[in-house]
């Protein structure tokens, strides 16, 4: 059927009187829509009912500021903005979470009431913001569908701010667990960075224990620490990266480690006269699988905690394994040596 556009409840009815015979369904669809509206008229009235002039003024400015400044707040750059007290509160969460819940997901609000290019569904927006990663954004655990198996987050949480439960920019696609109500629930901690407009990668760190094989989460040093503080705590990431060894990475260390052995000390054309700079050859092929990774960013998961274990192994391991290396390369060196003699 084709989508009929109509400027007003009149001509919806005109229409519908025209077509009754022709289309009950349509008719049907009609109806149920004329609840809803009954239903959004009735919110609204309860919203103009609430707020004196001086109060609806108050709202519609705070809304204002809130679409205008948003990622200024996330940051910290912006003071905060005033919230309502909880009863006003209370009332907005009611309007905003029928909107959120009801009406984004109607085709036949969409069709009466969306701006064309400016209106966007919640599907849709699933749908397009998921198109761009497969991995969490928040915790870099979980793979993403746009199927309705991962949610869509309210960054900061609706039943706090409900002005921004149908604000696009305070959308995150994330898992189902981060979006549980055991991990982000309503925690809101501001100023806190955001998977959107900040590059957490860089503010966040895992730390290796290798004797406890133990994990701790910390924020880097710098000016958005108490942003990455604040990200940490939201989404629980110390407690659920605590026991998250990267073994299969270590495995992948060792055959690292393997691959030098052959290629440098088992090699026929060792050159024992040559000194091999180790510290150089380990930092170089490190960084080649760190690459590897990096590449996989968005499409494979867990990557940031695999390369900040290769920055736990340079800094900590390195000096043991070069020496290790150059060890076995002294021993290749005076085995060939004294194969060289006997054949005199
Ligand atoms: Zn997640």
């Amino acid at each position: 059927m084709n989508k009929i556009k109509f400027q007003d409840e009149k001509e919806i009815l005109a229409w519908a009187k025209v077509n009754v015979n022709r289309q009950p369904e349509v008719i049907n669809r009609i109806q149920k829509m004329a609840v809803k509206r009954i239903s959004v008229r009735n919110h609204m009235l309860t919203l103009i009912q609430q707020f004196d002039t001086k109060n609806l003024k108050k709202f519609i400015n705070t809304h204002r500021h809130w679409s205008e400044n948003y990622v200024k707040v996330i940051k910290g750059e912006h003071k905060r903005i005033p919230i309502f007290n909880e009863n006003t509160n209370k009332v907005l969460k009611s309007i905003f979470e029928y909107a959120y819940l009801s009406l984004l997901n109607n085709d036949n609000f969409w069709e009466l009431y969306g701006a064309e290019g400016n209106s966007i569904s919640k599907s849709e927006t699933r749908t397009l913001v998921g198109a761009h990663t497969r991995i969490c954004p928040y915790c870099d655990k979980s793979e993403i569908t746009n199927s309705n198996e991962s949610n869509i987050d309210h960054f900061l949480p609706k039943s706090k701010l409900p002005l921004l439960s149908i604000f696009w920019k305070n959308f995150v696609i994330a898992c189902v667990t981060c979006n549980s109500k055991l991990v982000k629930g309503e925690a809101c901690l501001l100023p806190v960075l955001h998977p959107y407009y900040d590059e957490i990668n860089k503010k966040i760190k895992f730390i290796f224990d290798s004797r406890t094989k133990k994990i701790c989460v910390k924020a880097t040093k710098g000016q958005d620490q108490r942003r990455a503080e604040n990200f940490i705590q939201i989404l629980k990431l110390r407690e659920r990266y605590k026991e998250i060894w990267p073994r299969s990475e270590e495995i992948i260390f060792t055959k690292t480690i393997n691959n030098l052995f052959h290629d440098y000390i088992l090699n026929p054309r060792l050159n024992y006269k040559k000194n091999y700079n180790w510290n150089m050859i380990f930092d170089q092929s490190i960084q080649q699988r760190k690459n590897e990774l990096l590449t996989l960013a968005g499409e494979d998961t867990q990557i940031k905690l695999k390369t900040d274990y290769y920055d736990h192994v340079q800094i900590n391991d390195r000096k043991m394994w070069t020496n290790e290396l150059n060890t076995l390369m002294r021993k290749r060196i005076d085995l060939l040596k004294l194969i060289d003699t006997k054949e005199f």
